[in-house]
């Protein structure tokens, strides 16, 4: 038996709620002979009585009744007491009937007696299961913590850049309030910035969604994905970024790597995350570079292999030898605000695509990332795949 001293609160709405069994009494002298002020429906089931019956009751024949209160009633005078205890009318060697109880004073001098539902053996029986359970659970909340990390990475950019956006549009905001002449001026990129902040915010919901879709089928989506639209679909998410940062971009999208041509089958959500995280490294690494010499350039290709390639070059400040071996390692990062994740992450997605992410030192200036994915089956179908949802996403 456990003595607490939790403050008496008045939880007795919840109790009901969860249907635990309570009686209110008073036990000091005289009192104790006189019938209980309360009792809960599930107490009066708990002793097969009905209310009145259950009312009925002093806190003599309650305490004779049962088994372990006597207990509880010597020790209230220090403060609330947790404990067992069983119906004496209802017990047997092999039903014993124990269950948790809790007695406490209230304020006017009354007890309230509570009753957990389940006996103690059931209580034992359900806490083992728990255990189990728990352990079974803590190979997949090693997943679920992986991708806990995941998501707090990738909300980081798109959050940071509603961030910006809106410190942008506040900054227009202000200027055309104080020029209200300027407003019809203004408006169409208020509501650009606007719209891209609604993009942002969208992209981050699209991965919340995926991100919990995954964790619990553990299962990238298998869908026609459509590379080059979804290239133009993250360039358009970075426009802010390209714009802000003075990049150049070349695009040099073989109409090949068009879904229509020869599609990827993958998860859309995923592969989208691999695109924008190159990019947005690639505008990173450039921020060095003078303005004039910013340039992406990215292009898709088949390769020899009949592989669908990607590739993003910057002119940024490139990898040296120290960088390149720690690169994919987790939490390296030479950004002030880094995660050092992006690239660990993107490696994972595209490798569960059973592809290839990798980087090559440019002739010139920065570095080129590649990233190298199957084609689909011919028939539509890559080899084991779980099938395949018809649509082309983008
Ligand atoms: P983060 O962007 O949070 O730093 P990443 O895993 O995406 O994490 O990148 C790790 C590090 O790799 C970056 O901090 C940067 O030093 C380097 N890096 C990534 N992409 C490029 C690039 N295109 N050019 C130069 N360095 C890069």
């Amino acid at each position: 038996m456990t003595r607490t001293h939790a403050s008496a609160k008045a939880p007795e709405q919840a109790w009901l709620a969860l249907g635990d069994a309570v009686a209110v009494f008073a036990a000091a002298g005289d009192a104790a002979a006189k019938p209980l002020h309360w009792c809960s429906p599930a107490f009066g089931q708990w002793l097969g009585l009905d209310a009145a019956a259950c009312r009925a009751l002093t806190a003599h024949a309650l305490a004779a009744r049962l088994d372990g209160l006597q207990a509880g009633l010597d020790a209230i005078a220090n403060g609330p007491w947790n404990g067992a205890v069983a119906d004496s009318s209802n017990r047997s060697a092999s039903h014993p009937g124990w269950r948790p109880a809790e007695l406490r004073a209230t304020p006017d001098g009354l007890l309230v007696l509570r009753v957990q539902p389940e006996s103690m053996q059931q209580l034992a029986t359900r806490r083992h299961l728990e255990d189990r359970e728990r352990l079974l659970f803590t190979s997949r909340s090693v997943a679920v913590g992986e991708m806990a990390t995941t998501l707090a990475h990738e909300l980081n950019q798109p959050l940071g850049a509603v961030t910006n956006v809106l410190q942008g549009l506040k900054v227009r905001l202000t200027s055309v309030l104080e020029r209200p002449d300027t407003s019809a001026k203004a408006l169409p990129s208020l509501a650009q910035g606007a719209q891209l902040a609604l993009d942002h915010v969208q992209y981050a919901a699209r991965i919340i969604g995926r991100v919990r879709e995954y964790t619990h089928s553990r299962q990238p989506r298998r869908e026609r994905v459509d590379l080059n639209a979804l290239l133009n679909d993250s360039l358009t998410l970075l426009d802010w970024d390209l714009q802000r940062h003075g990049v150049q971009l070349r695009l040099n999208l073989s109409a090949e790597t068009s879904a229509d041509r020869v599609p990827v089958i993958g998860d859309t959500v995923m592969l989208q995350q691999v695109l924008v995280n190159l990019l947005r490294n690639a505008i990173d690494a450039m921020s060095a570079t003078s303005a004039d010499q910013r340039i992406l350039d990215i292009s898709s290709r088949i390769d020899d292999a009949g592989q669908i390639e990607i590739a993003i070059a910057d002119t940024g400040s490139g990898i040296g030898d120290d960088a390149a071996s720690q690169l994919f390692t987790p939490f390296f990062s030479t950004k002030p605000t880094g995660m050092g994740l992006g690239l660990n992450i993107c490696r994972s997605l595209i490798e569960l695509h059973q592809g290839r992410l990798w980087f090559t030192p440019n002739a010139g200036q920065g570095c080129t990332f590649h990233i190298a994915l199957p084609p689909a089956h011919p028939a539509g179908l890559p080899a084991g795949s779980l099938g395949v949802e018809e649509s082309v996403a983008s």
